[in-house]
């Protein structure tokens, strides 16, 4: 007996809290066979192959479930043991279809059965049972080879928080069965993949793990979907991208992905990608040699810079491209072209956010990192649809919740998250200010706020007592819609709850009072004690790959790489040095300033990478007059886009797996990517044809790889970047600030205090949005995303994605339905007052009375025909979440 510790097949294990007798022989490089077991998710102890003899007992024991104890003795393949668990193996095969033992090799269960010898009946190897379902265009099941082991179920429950599986009958009839025993296509599976990872025997698989080619290379790089930023491995073969899956070590994703990430890559040999730069002669666009493009592009935009001035000539930067690339353009209008008319697609979600958060704690990004979730007590969902625009991140959500944190939900619609939470709050679009304000009025009239965190770290109190004081919480439920009582609870539970996490999104951001929202919201933070610590904080959930990093790189009007001032003049002093000619010194426009002054004929040229703003920006018919007026419009675009077809000159581009670079997630990680495939024909990676047209207009664009790049990013801001590079950016990567070369990022901002000195409750009265209460437009439209799809669809729509969600659907209560006299499915005109679209309409409870939903993934759908031009007084952030409509039977 080891009396400090235990025994396993004689090595001495130390005994540890929670450890079962599998964790420790692992540990102690003991290997025991496994079955049903998978790690990281709850044993169900059933297959018994892991059957150990543990002296003293009568009987031997499951090791993945029997915790291990100080003073055992455990013996792990005794003959008795191994003999035992051969028969449980040839008892699982007998209980299968003949020749099933075929179909298992190469999977866990067959090299197990390798293993122990355990043959199976003959019968034809290879072949598909007739039950097979493959109605999934990702996913398949063979029953056949289904031992209902229940990993899969487990996986499903355990990381994607979905419930997809169970299993019918009992005994030895006992089956997997998907739902209410459905179809895999009419089941709740979001596609994450998580269960065919688990499965040890290939009855639930990847679709195309019967394409039956092997890889030629394996690449580690960063999804370039949304703002999660989850690291992928991505096996090609002949340029092609076979297969992607999740790096199990990532920090970010651990081994997750969702339905875009794992399996919408049919996009990268799309029959229409461009492959040759195209230039516009005679109305049509036709193909061009690079070399004469870029004498053309350098020509043309000289030529506008000398004739009209450098401030007749703008950029929009992409989100979907890298930091480097991203640096290089905004570097080539700042010094070669001599403006500050440099923008991104920041501007049209997170601008709101990014001010909002740089005015009260003086920084404009996340203030917590994606880990703080699985820490968080309590979390807050403001405007934001996590599990189906952040899918990973919602899973996460869910599994802390199923855990016990608590949840609220703030959203128009019943998002699926709400399902899940103790309080939904069901607002009127647009009224966050209203009911923040109502929340932070109760939590001081209730005395629920943090004392010690306010007077040490927070400035305004007093101030914002007066505020409150003023604000009536009648008014705010007439405004809201959410009654006083449930106000009062929500504002109970969150002062009740200790720090809270809030995550919130574009349901904040893009409306009037955008900036007002999140500001609203860190005053909650404020009141509740929760910047600044692990497990709390504000999250905003970045919308596109990399529009944090789009931003962080300069890719703004009034600011420089890194945030820096325009004005400031050591930072002038350093950029000067590093560029050779100091950025101009007066503030440039914002995205829909440049659209206007387009309009209105002060912008002659735009040069606009990546971004589809003709499908994405509000005020469609707006946005097509203002690109139509220009003299010159470049295009750096991976398909011809809505915004292409108006382009003069158009530059095919590498996309995010056919490049090198680096992408910096909602969390301010910054990761490397890397090319798994060339890019297609003569479409070559943005960052090499921003330096080559740089060089061509006499810029510095001395760069030989994106690595050189970063060094002089680093260079140029190195408050947030002077210890990053590419050496350190393997794995993980680094969370800016990362000061230093010794410096090992940050996870969580504000710890101790705030980089602004003191945080600021701020107060900001409620304004209705020029949407709400239009007369004869009854209706409130809010546009969002759904799971299948990315954005304006560009990708998405390119894969089989396209079979999952084939278009675009307008929801909208069964009520208002049958009022309206609108059949499931029928066509409807819906009209704003900047236009009009036509839809098919889908009943549903996920919105309430008077509130409908529309996504804009699909150009035929022309969603943004109806988003107006409202935009943020401050951030400048347009107004896509509450547009007044009417509706009529088409
Ligand atoms: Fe990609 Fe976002 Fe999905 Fe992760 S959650 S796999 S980053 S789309």
């Amino acid at each position: 007996m080891n009396a400090t510790g235990a025994v396993i097949d004689g090595h001495a294990v130390e005994v540890r809290n929670g450890e079962t007798i599998l964790d420790a022989a692992r540990r102690a490089g003991v290997d025991i066979p496994t079955l049903c077991y998978t790690h990281g998710l709850r044993p169900e102890g059933g297959c018994r192959v892991c059957l150990v003899e543990i002296a003293g007992a009568g009987r031997p024991a499951a090791a993945c479930h029997t915790p291990i104890q100080l003073g055992m003795e455990i013996r792990t393949a005794t003959p008795q043991i191994e003999a035992l668990r051969h028969d449980i193996l040839a008892l699982q095969l007998a209980a299968g279809e003949p020749g099933a033992v075929h179909r298992y090799a190469g999977t866990e269960l067959g090299n197990l059965l390798a293993r122990y010898q355990v043959a199976g009946s003959p019968a034809e190897a290879g072949r598909d049972g007739p039950s097979v379902d493959a109605t999934h265009p990702y996913l398949r099941f063979d029953p056949s080879i289904c031992i209902t082991c229940r990993r899969c179920l487990h996986a499903c429950e355990e990381i994607q928080g979905q419930f997809v599986y169970g299993i019918a009958d009992r005994g030895a009839g006992a089956r997997l069965i998907f739902g209410h025993d459905e179809r895999f296509a009419d089941s709740a599976c979001t596609a994450c993949g998580a269960c065919v990872d688990r499965c040890p025997t290939g009855a639930v698989t990847d679709a195309d793990r019967f394409d039956g080619m092997a890889a030629e290379s394996r690449t580690r790089s960063v999804c370039g979907y949304c703002g999660v930023g989850c690291r992928i491995e991505v096996e090609a073969k002949a340029g092609r991208v076979l297969r992607i899956r999740g790096v199990e070590t990532a920090v970010v994703n651990r081994g997750h992905l969702c339905a875009k990430g794992r399996y919408a890559h049919a996009w990268h040999h799309s029959r229409d990608r461009l492959t040759r730069p195209l230039v516009r002669e005679n109305g049509e666009l036709k193909p061009i040699a690079w070399d004469e493009a870029m004498a053309l592009l350098v020509d043309r935009l000289r030529a506008i810079r000398d004739q009209h001035g450098p401030n007749a000539l703008g950029v929009f930067t992409s989100s979907r491209s890298t930091n480097e690339a991203a640096y290089l353009l905004q570097k080539l209008f700042r010094t070669a072209i001599g403006t500050n008319n440099v923008d991104c697609c920041a501007r049209v979600c997170h601008s709101s956010t990014a001010l909002a958060l740089q005015t009260v704690t003086g920084t404009g990004a996340a203030t917590a990192s994606y880990a703080d979730i699985d820490s968080a007590g309590c979390v807050v969902v403001a405007g934001a649809n996590p599990t189906e625009a952040h899918p990973v991140l919602g899973a996460r959500i869910k599994q802390v919740v199923l855990r016990g944190a608590r949840l609220v939900v703030i959203d128009p619609r019943r998002i699926e998250l709400a399902d899940y939470a103790d309080l939904h709050l069901q607002l009127l679009p647009g009224s966050n200010v209203a009911l923040f304000n109502a929340l932070a009025k109760v939590l001081i009239e209730e005395d629920l706020i943090q004392h010690g965190y306010l007077e040490e770290r927070v400035e305004g109190l007093e101030e914002f007592r007066r505020f409150v004081d003023g604000v009536s919480l009648d008014e705010s439920a007439r405004a809201t819609g959410v009654s006083v009582a449930r106000i009062r609870e929500a504002a109970r539970l969150l002062g009740g709850s200790g720090r809270v996490l809030f995550v919130h999104g574009l349901g904040l951001t893009e409306l009037t009072q955008g900036t007002a929202s999140v500001m609203a919201l860190s005053n909650l933070g404020m009141l509740t004690g929760s910047i600044g610590w692990p497990g709390a904080g504000m999250l905003p959930l970045r919308g596109q790959n990399n529009v944090q990093g789009n931003a962080d790189m300069g890719s703004m009007p009034n600011l420089l790489t890194g945030y820096q001032p325009l004005d400031d003049p050591e930072v002038r002093a350093r950029v000067e040095r590093q560029w050779g000619v100091a950025p101009p010194r007066e503030r440039g426009l914002t995205i829909p300033e440049m659209i206007d002054a387009a309009r209105r004929g002060d912008i002659r040229a735009l040069w606009i990478q990546g971004e589809d703003v003709v499908q994405s920006d509000p005020y469609e018919r707006h946005v097509i007059e203002a690109l139509a007026a220009l003299d010159f419009l470049v295009v750096q675009e991976m398909f011809l886009s809505e915004t292409a077809r108006y382009a003069h000159l158009v530059l095919p581009a590498a996309g995010a797996l056919e490049q090198e670079g680096t992408f910096t997630n909602g969390e301010r990680r910054i990761q490397l990517v890397r090319p798994a495939v060339p890019p297609p024909g003569d479409a070559r990676p943005d960052w090499r044809v921003i330096r080559d047209a740089a060089a061509a207009m006499g810029a510095s664009a001395r760069y030989e790889s994106p690595a050189d790049v970063m060094d002089e990013i680093a260079e140029v801001a190195p408050q947030l970047f002077g210890g990053v590079s590419y050496r350190r950016l393997e794995g993980d990567g680094l969370q800016w600030p990362c000061p230093s070369p010794e410096h090992p990022g940050t996870a969580t901002l504000h710890a101790g205090k705030f980089l602004r000195g003191k945080g600021r409750l701020v107060a900001i009265p409620y304004r209705p949005s020029p949407e709400h209460g239009v007369e004869g437009f009854p209706y409130t439209l809010v546009t969002g995303r759904v799971l299948e799809h990315y954005n304006v669809g560009t990708m998405t729509r390119r894969t089989p994605n396209r079979r999952l969600v084939p278009a675009d659907v307008l929801e909208i209560h069964p009520e208002d339905a049958l009022r309206e006299g609108i059949d499931e499915g029928a066509e409807v005109i819906v009209e704003s007052r900047w236009g009009c679209v036509r839809t098919a309409a889908r009943r549903s409870r996920r919105v309430a009375p008077g509130t409908l939903f529309l996504s804009f993934h699909f150009p035929e759908s022309h969603t943004n025909r109806l988003t107006g031009p409202h935009v943020d007084p401050d951030s400048k952030c347009p107004q896509y979440k509450a547009t007044a409509v009417r509706l009529q039977v088409a």
